[in-house]
């Protein structure tokens, strides 16, 4: 593994960047519901960038990997729609393809890791008029229980739970390019797409995995980095807590003993780090 500047990284003969559509704060209460702030405070200096006061520094990451003459996109953000978690969107993605000079032509994949919000807000040019897909020569690939989950009658009526789906998934349906996966999923070379259920009915992570190099991304199974270490924790955006539990486990289980890499969704930029022990306890510890 070979770190080449910031926000890039190299896994044998894949090649990752990080992007970013911005971070937002907020209470910690508003994800862990049944932890009261001080639980945090041991932290403070672990992660000084993830924390602002007492609230989470929220990262909203992307990231892109060229593996051969394949590019694939994990997850669009946000977006620039109001606000999230009561602070205003920052939706920076399509500034941050344009300043790391990443055409969005060039993406043939986009692989959404789950259908919450804040991993689709991008999948359509919001900033222009007729919205056109954001990644015109793109196939965008998701797991089949996602999409069922997401598109009930009941949940496309609630209006706060139905909104992003409406707005940021349905039009890629409509407009023939969504591909549901129902399992594991090759998605370039080196770069393979596996169910990890339990924050979503049809959550997906990615295995890279090229030249005897690892790396895990996760998506939202690390929310925030201090769940490496508190794997219990109730996560309340996880749609089947106990199951969210279990594969939080094993996945960091797994990432601990393949000495992989760990790339999150909301670790902090550019999100990725490795798993480490102090004193007995694991740790995640940005790159
Ligand atoms: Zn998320």
């Amino acid at each position: 593994m070979t770190i080449n500047k910031n926000n890039t990284l190299q896994i044998g003969d894949v090649h990752i960047t990080g992007l970013t559509d911005g971070s937002i704060s907020f209470d910690p209460r508003v994800l862990f519901p049944e932890q009261p702030l001080e639980v945090w405070e041991p932290y403070y200096d672990r992660f000084p960038e993830y924390f602002a006061g007492q609230f989470f520094q929220n990262n909203l990451g992307s990231f892109v990997f060229t593996s051969g003459d394949q590019r694939v996109l994990a997850d669009t953000g946000f977006g620039p729609h109001g606000d999230m978690l009561g602070h205003p969107a920052p939706g920076e993605l399509i500034t941050d393809f344009e300043r790391n000079g990443i055409g969005l032509e060039s993406i043939d994949t986009v692989f959404l890791t789950h259908l919450h919000g804040d991993h689709v807000g991008w999948n359509l040019r919001e900033d222009l008029p007729d919205r056109p897909l954001s990644f015109p020569n793109a196939r965008y690939k998701v797991h089949e229980a996602d999409w069922n989950h997401f598109t009930t009658d009941e949940l496309l009526a609630d209006a706060n739970r139905g909104e992003a789906t409406l707005r940021s998934v349905m039009p890629v349906e409509e407009q023939g390019v969504l591909y549901l996966m129902d399992g594991e999923t090759e998605l370039a070379p080196g770069i393979i797409a596996f169910p990890t259920p339990g924050h979503t009915p049809g959550h997906m992570s990615l295995l890279i995995a090229s030249g005897n190099e690892r790396a895990l991304l996760v998506g939202d199974i690390l929310g925030s980095p201090m769940q490496a270490t508190e794997t219990d924790f109730h996560y309340s955006p996880d749609w089947d807590s106990p199951m969210g539990i279990q594969t939080r486990k094993d996945m960091l289980d797994t990432a601990e003993r393949d000495e992989a890499v760990v790339i999150g969704s909301h670790l902090s930029y550019p999100g990725w780090g490795m798993m480490v022990r102090w004193e007995g306890r694991r740790y995640w510890k940005a790159l």
